[in-house]
């Protein structure tokens, strides 16, 4: 698990791209680096690696203070579920929050004056223990956001149930972003990244298959 990974990865990206006529240049790779420590993470940044992503406010607060300090291009997605209590370290690390879920954060974003683009997390397969918006609730839920809330609402992000074929979800989530003229699809991970290029994501995320293992100690 290394650079030599994350260069055949890009490739195989590019080639999935290119095999459904989309511009390589319209899927970025999010490297999801939850767990992983800092001396982990700087051979990626000096390869010249810019988007990761965060489950976790605390742990990237503590991790990538420093990081984006030295890497200033770096953006940083929290693609993990955020507490209201959170909302103000959140907005001070994060470049973008890919899990927009409920109304409750939505209040909380547009008190602390958010001004990051955010994505909804739209619970495709309606699991109910599985954060996310249901499909049928977007409507609402998006107009509270821009109409409200003022936020800016740049995509839809989700993450299909594991023992479920992904692409009826992908297409689903492009569906549902079409609707309401959003252009930013983060959707397809290790296992499924093809089939989510070819249904219009923008975005993958990626974690273990680049970094290896998670470290056990943390989640
Ligand atoms: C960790 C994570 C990924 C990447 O998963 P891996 O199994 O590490 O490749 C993708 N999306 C989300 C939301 C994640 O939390």
């Amino acid at each position: 698990m290394s650079i030599a990974d994350w260069k055949k990865l890009s490739e195989d990206i590019k080639s999935a791209a290119q095999t459904c006529g989309r511009d390589p240049a319209d899927v970025a790779l999010l490297l999801a680096s939850k767990t992983q420590p800092q001396d982990v993470l700087v051979p990626y940044l000096k390869a010249g690696h810019k988007l990761f992503g965060e489950n976790r406010v605390q742990e990237a607060a503590e991790k990538w203070g420093e990081l984006k300090a030295g890497f200033p291009k770096v953006k940083l997605h929290l693609i993990g579920p955020l507490q209201t209590n959170k909302v103000k370290t959140a907005l001070e690390i994060f470049d973008l929050i890919e899990t927009l879920d409920r109304e409750k954060l939505a209040e909380s974003l547009s008190q602390h004056d958010c001004k990051i683009p955010c994505y909804i997390q739209v619970n495709t397969g309606e699991e109910p223990q599985k954060s996310g918006i249901a499909p049928h609730d977007l409507p609402a839920f998006f107009d509270f956001c821009t109409k409200d809330c003022k936020l800016g609402i740049r995509g839809l992000m989700c993450i299909p149930p594991a023992d479920e074929a992904a692409a009826p979800h992908f297409a689903l989530l492009h569906k549902l972003a079409e609707a309401h003229g959003l252009t930013q699809l983060s959707m397809g991970m290790s296992s499924d990244f093809e089939t989510a290029i070819s249904f219009g994501a923008t975005e993958i995320r990626i974690g273990t298959a680049v970094f290896g293992a998670r470290r056990p100690d943390a989640s």
